[in-house]
């Protein structure tokens, strides 16, 4: 594809830029969670009143009707004024486009505005303890009870959950039919006595996730979403615009930690040896290699009309590359990186999960054989 920027893309970019720097987000809150998701919440406010909250999304949505190319732009602008990502990436992402393809009027109408807003949260409901890569396994059940569900189960891992207002929830509508066919995908109000939160602590020492116990919650029957027993489709829809979403943003911030670790080591006299020198040039080489890859996947989508499978192939990279990039980062700065609370000691920690959230380098392994590569398919 030809990376050359037309002169309405590089107006694009240049209002962004302007906007980014009229809008510095200001230092990241480091240590105190709270403070973290109120700053990514209020950076998202002054996004949309800018009218930038989702470039991506149709104008008559409260988007820009961004093509494919703004928009990988956009997540490029962002991660290079060192933004948060969106409070409520859920929803722009994954949320409100799955709404687009799968809602009804009133589901579109009801929904997307307080999604760009960030006055609604949403979180993502379809891992469960026994059903993560293989989710068709799930065993949440909704149950029919007068003109709604009444819903018991329980979510794992479910991230912003204790922030959110309302969960994007797969569970099992008929026990009978093959595993694929008898789900149904809603939209769970949070904000119920029956739904409890509680936060699990990772190896960081943060929350950002969340087990989910569902007692008994009441969903009524105008939040299925795309009709009952076709949850594993509107669910497909959701995991493609996550992993396609995300990449130019990743790889993004990849770089600029790359950028920072570059300096910090020049800082040091570290670039003076070549085994040091040669390890940041690879990574390097791996950046420019996902930032290409990125841009590739926009053929795929302008193709198809939908994120296709090579979303899987970035996804996969980068979180190789950054966890060699946090791995690199502790061996360079020594102890003083492990410290407790230290950026790269988080980044170390942090960076673990990259390679299970939003699907594991396994699962990407196996998409990418059969559905990219032709493979024959594992049994
Ligand atoms: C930071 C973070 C945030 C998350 N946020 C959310 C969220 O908001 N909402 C949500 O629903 N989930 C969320 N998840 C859950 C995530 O989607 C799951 O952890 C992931 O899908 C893997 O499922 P699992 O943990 O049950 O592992 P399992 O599926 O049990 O896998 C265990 C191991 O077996 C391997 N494996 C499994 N099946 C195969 C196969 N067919 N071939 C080869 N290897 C295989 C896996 O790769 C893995 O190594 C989050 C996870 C993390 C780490």
């Amino acid at each position: 594809m030809d990376l050359t920027f037309s002169e309405r893309e590089t107006a694009f970019r240049d209002e962004l830029r302007a906007w980014f720097t009229a809008n510095d987000p200001g230092p990241e809150p480091s240590d105190d969670e709270r403070a973290h998701y109120a700053w990514r919440r209020d950076f998202q406010r002054r996004l949309y009143a800018g009218g930038w909250a989702a470039p991506h999304w149709p104008v008559e949505y409260g988007g820009r009707g961004a093509t494919l190319t703004e928009s990988a732009i956009f997540f490029e602008e962002l991660g290079r004024a060192r933004a948060p990502l969106p409070a409520n990436v859920l929803g722009l992402l994954l949320g409100g486009p799955t709404l687009m393809v799968w809602g009804t009027e009133e589901q579109k109408d009801r929904f997307l505005g307080p999604i760009l807003s960030a006055e609604e949260i949403w979180c993502q409901g379809f891992s469960e303890p026994e059903a993560g890569s293989d989710l068709a396994a799930l065993k949440t059940r909704a149950v029919r009870d007068g003109d709604g569900w009444v819903v018991t189960g329980q979510k794992v891992w479910t991230s912003g959950a204790q922030h959110a207002r309302w969960c994007m929830l797969v569970a099992r509508t008929d026990a009978d039919a093959a595993k694929h066919k008898g789900l149904t995908y809603f939209l769970m109000d949070m904000e119920q006595p029956e739904v409890q939160v509680r936060p699990l602590r990772q190896i960081t020492g943060g929350s950002e996730f969340n087990e989910l116990f569902i007692e008994g919650a009441r969903i009524p029957d105008e939040h299925v979403v795309g009709g009952v027993g076709n949850g594993w489709k509107v669910a497909l829809t959701t995991l493609m615009n996550e992993r396609a979403g995300l990449a130019f943003f990743l790889q993004v911030r990849m770089r600029g930690l790359l950028d920072d670790l570059i300096a910090e080591a020049a800082a040091r006299g570290l670039l003076d040896d070549d085994v040091v020198a040669d390890r940041l040039g690879a990574l390097h080489v791996k950046a420019e290699i996902l930032r290409l890859t990125a841009y590739r996947g926009l053929t795929a989508i302008e193709k198809y009309g939908q994120p296709g499978p090579e979303g899987s192939l970035t996804k996969w990279m980068w979180s190789e590359a950054n966890q060699e990039l946090a791995q690199l980062a502790v061996e360079l700065l020594g102890p003083e990186a492990l410290v407790a609370g230290s950026r790269w000691g988080y980044e170390l920690l942090r960076a673990r999960g990259n390679s299970i959230e939003g699907g594991t380098t396994e699962i990407l392994k196996n998409i990418v054989a059969e559905r990219v590569l032709g493979l024959p398919r594992v049994r």
